[in-house]
């Protein structure tokens, strides 16, 4: 069986600060994960249940991995796992149940809260007909130790899907992914001028003054966050090939035209 150090981060590299945008989103992934780990004391003792999972949907890029990183970073001696479905269901072949219940007790041994991130889920736990026998057996021990969850203190799952109406409806039923966080395809404004902000000082860019973030998120509209961190770094990118150390407008007009592009190839491949 493999190491769990693959799986694990202690205190990963990302906070709240270093998301733009998003506040609603923020503030819903306080309630129903940093609160009942951070409080798990005050739950217990009022009598209130802390939610065993959260389920985070969304299309690619709009920040599910980024808030669970986060909100395991924000908890004192938190702990981050991260399973990834599809990589897991080739790992694992025949020996799922063991690697579940390593990671889970691993999870609720550590001396702080755990986060066990589930990314793509829907590879593991699809509806749809034809499922294989190793994509049972996982969903099933996920059930089972998550059913089992007394015994689990101070563990919270999130699984992440850009497909929710795809997911076993097993999964959804009380005790198990019973909260939803949804992460919406289309940012206002505001939230992509701020994400242009976040992401350049979290990156330490050096940004030009003559650069306006407002009229580059006036024609971003439907742009992701991955997309706009993404036009950052191309633009960094071509101010170096430039031989500058500053982004100027001219760099960023350049990554825009070209991310447009191929954003507009994608949408004709998949229309
Ligand atoms: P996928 O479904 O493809 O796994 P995801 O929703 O998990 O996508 P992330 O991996 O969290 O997306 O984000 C992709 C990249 O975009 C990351 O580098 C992340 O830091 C950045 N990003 C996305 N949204 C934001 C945001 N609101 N603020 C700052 N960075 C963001």
């Amino acid at each position: 069986s493999s190491d769990l150090s693959r799986y694990r981060t202690e205190n990963p590299d990302n906070s709240f600060d270093d998301i733009g945008g998003l506040e609603t989103i923020k503030e819903r992934v306080k309630e129903v994960v940093e609160l009942p780990l951070s409080k798990s004391d005050e739950f217990s003792e009022i009598g209130a249940d802390p939610p065993t999972g959260v389920l985070f949907h969304g299309p690619p890029g709009t920040g599910k991995t980024l808030f669970a990183r986060a909100v395991a970073d924000s908890l004192e001696d938190g702990t981050f796992y991260n399973i990834n479905g599809p990589e897991v269901l080739s790992r694992w072949y025949g020996e799922s149940e063991r690697e579940i219940r390593r990671i889970f007790e691993d999870a609720s041994q550590r001396d702080g809260p755990s986060i066990i991130f589930i990314d793509e889920i829907e590879s593991i736990a699809s509806s749809r007909e034809g499922s294989r026998e190793v994509n049972r057996r996982i969903v099933t021990q996920l059930l089972t130790v998550m059913d089992g969850f007394d015994e689990f203190e101070d563990v919270i799952v999130i699984a992440a899907t850009n497909r929710p109406e795809d997911i076993d409806q097993a999964l959804r039923r009380p005790g198990r992914f019973d909260r939803e966080v949804e992460f919406p395809s289309e940012l206002p404004m505001e939230d992509r001028v701020d994400i242009l902000e976040t992401v350049s000082e979290q990156e330490e860019m050096n940004v030009a003054d003559s650069v306006d973030f407002t009229g580059i998120a006036e024609e971003t509209e439907e742009w992701t966050g991955a997309e706009l961190k993404r036009l950052l770094n191309d633009a960094a990118v071509s101010g170096v090939k430039d031989s500058r150390t500053t982004i100027i407008p001219e760099d960023l007009a350049l990554a825009l035209r070209r991310i447009e592009r191929s954003r507009r190839g994608k949408q004709n491949e998949s229309g």
